[in-house]
């Protein structure tokens, strides 16, 4: 690692980190510098010396956006399929019918993982939390694109299918739990032994009804042996939430309480369905007041719910009662600001409320609320002594104008497009909206290809043996001619 340092001089607006207020503040005027990885100044009038000094004006440092939940192997694979397709019978959830069968060949999860990443650098991620399926070269793969990632490799002791398109069964097979854990553990440990000093891990057991109380309780111990978090989906749908009330008579939140592990040590990817959902009928808890009480944290991702007309209750809900609470892509596109935006508008819809999802809310879980769930003071701030891990936005574009109040030009107009270099720990890998590290159009081709040999087996897996466009039929369908005999008139 280089230690030369860095000047980014008079930035028209840093959003700093003010370490006495707790909170991020506009500094006009102001200077960047970073030596090696590590920011050593953020302020106007910087008189120390420098190796490079480059010129911030017309430009807004922000800080590295804090990506907690995403599944960059495979969900690229669904463009043009979740978007608009799920299961009528099933709650509209999409999770029992097309994410078994559709996806991404095996043999592709790397390319597809690359492209993941280049879009989520373009939207100023600087750390992503990539729960995946372990495969062979993941965490060179994610090393390579210079993306800081906490890898989370998901287990799991059974898995979910339907035979009918209206019912949801498990199948079970500890042994291979068993392995999918060793396997984890040692990915894990790899990652934090990586030469890039950019990987670390997550402990990851699937999903609340795909792992036993003693499976949980296993990751949990492996987790706080190595002082890391352990993050599993629940409350990511109403056909999960009716299993674990046959399975225990109990809530997704009642059982995690329950077998001890809802706790600071957990992240829950989604927790949409409390019992107080407006889509669920059940009065018969109090899921928030436990979930706030615990501690654990959320990883919400509104768009991949907003597809299928769900919604969290809500992020302002969520971050004004003190939960934990961080933003991810999950899905395709991936886009932070993206997920910003809607997290605003998907909270004000639900509620009626503008109030209940702002800026600074989306702001500040995309960045201190992500840094916080990773136990990574030093991320998703500005200040000396954090990693230089940032973006400077051109305030410029003409998305941004006016740019009367920067990072709301920025979420609700510009989005990516006004992002123009993008640093993580003091290297560019963004410049003019470019990925420096990835050769996108390689692996663009393979994605591509991936996804083309893996939709023309898709009904060797549908139950109804269905082909892919007849789950998820195109916007219109095909012809070779038009069958009218006279102009339109
Ligand atoms: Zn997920």
């Amino acid at each position: 690692m280089s230690d030369k340092t860095t000047v980014v001089r008079h930035l028209d607006i840093v959003v700093a980190w003010d370490e006495a207020e707790r909170r991020h503040v506009y500094l006009d005027d102001a200077d960047l510098v970073f030596r090696g990885n590590e920011v050593v100044h953020v302020g106007p009038g910087y008189d120390g010396t420098s190796d490079r000094t480059l010129d911030g004006k017309g430009l807004m440092a922000i800080p590295g956006l804090v990506n907690v939940h995403s599944h960059p192997f495979s969900e690229p694979g669904n463009k043009g399929i979740t978007e608009e397709h799920a299961s009528d019978k099933l709650g509209q959830s999409s999770l029992y019918e097309y994410l078994p069968v559709f996806g991404m060949e095996a043999d592709a999860a790397g390319a597809s993982c690359k492209v993941a990443v280049s879009e989520l650098l373009k939207s100023g991620v600087t750390t992503v939390t990539d729960l995946s399926v372990p495969r062979e070269g993941w965490l060179d793969d994610l090393a390579a694109t210079g993306i800081r990632a906490v890898v989370c490799p998901m287990m799991r002791e059974g898995y979910w299918f339907t035979r009918d398109g209206h019912t949801v069964d498990y199948a079970w097979d500890k042994g291979a739990g068993a392995q999918a854990f060793a396997t984890a553990l040692k990915t894990i440990d790899l990652a934090a032994q990586h030469p890039s000093g950019r990987l670390s891990g997550m402990l990851g057991p699937s999903q609340i009804d795909t792992c036993t109380e003693g499976y949980f309780k296993d990751a949990l111990a492996e987790a706080r042996r190595r002082g890391i978090p352990m993050q599993t989906h629940a409350g990511q749908a109403i056909v999960e939430f009716n299993e674990m009330v046959r399975r225990h008579g109990k809530t997704p939140i009642e059982w995690l309480d329950q077998i001890g592990v809802l706790g600071p040590d957990l992240v829950i990817g989604h927790c949409i369905f409390l019992n107080d959902h407006p889509q669920l009928h059940w009065p018969h808890s109090d899921d928030f007041a436990r979930l706030r009480a615990s501690g654990a944290a959320v990883a919400h991702c509104p768009t991949v719910f907003a597809r299928r007309g769900i919604a969290l209750n809500t992020i302002g809900r969520y971050m004004n009662a003190g939960i934990p609470l961080g933003l991810g892509t999950d899905t395709f596109p991936h886009n932070m600001i993206d997920e910003m935006r809607l997290a605003c508008y998907v909270a004000r819809i639900l509620t009626g409320n503008y109030k209940m999802g702002t800026a600074r809310h989306a702001f500040e879980a995309a960045t201190i609320g992500g840094a916080k769930i990773l136990r990574r003071p030093d991320l998703g701030r500005l200040a000396p002594g954090c990693k230089a891990d940032f973006s400077l936005v051109d305030l410029d574009h003409p998305y941004m104008q006016p740019a009367h109040e920067p990072l709301r030009s920025l979420i609700y107009s510009a989005s990516e497009r006004a992002i123009r270099d993008v640093y993580v720990d003091g290297l560019q890998v963004v410049r003019d909206g470019k990925v420096l590290t990835i050769d996108l159009d390689a692996e663009t081709t393979r994605m591509v290809d991936g996804q083309r040999r893996r939709l023309a087996t898709v009904p060797q897996r549908d139950w109804a043996g269905r082909t892919a466009d007849q789950l998820a039929p195109p916007v219109y369908s095909k012809t070779d001619r038009l069958p009218q005999s006279r102009p339109v008139t």
